[in-house]
């Protein structure tokens, strides 16, 4: 989508802090982090949520689960622990519509959200 700003971070149109990426995700920073480490995963393909991935396309979600994994290995904070979070439409606080998958690491995460 044209005027999807993580559309455009794929494309390379806007500038980003990219951690990984392969042919199906990519890996960025967040803008406005919320925890020491606090990255943005996404698929390359447009969903504007959840609501939007059929089951033909639910691979994704596994393979993005996958690399947060191997993300948490490779940064070393799966031995203190982290949290992914998707938050999806309104009352999910969902900002950017172009589904993504919050990783927070680096400090004693609170719950429940507010
Ligand atoms: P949401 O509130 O939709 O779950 O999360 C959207 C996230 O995208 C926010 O944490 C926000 O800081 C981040 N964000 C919004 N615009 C940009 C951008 O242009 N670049 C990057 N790297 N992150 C962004
Ligand atoms: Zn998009």
């Amino acid at each position: 989508m044209s005027d999807c700003i993580f559309c455009n971070i794929v494309k390379g149109n806007v500038p980003s802090q990219i951690e990984f990426e392969d042919d199906k995700i990519m890996v960025f920073k967040d803008i406005n982090p919320q925890a020491p480490v606090h990255l943005l995963l996404i698929p390359k393909k447009h969903f504007d949520s959840l609501l939007e991935v059929d089951s033909e396309d639910s691979d994704i979600i596994g393979h993005i689960y996958m690399v947060a994994k191997k993300i948490a290995e490779q940064q070393g904070f799966n031995k203190d622990g982290f949290r992914i979070v998707m938050n999806c439409g309104r009352d999910g606080g969902q900002t950017v519509q172009h589904i993504h998958f919050h990783l927070l690491a680096g400090r004693n995460l609170q719950w429940p959200p507010g």
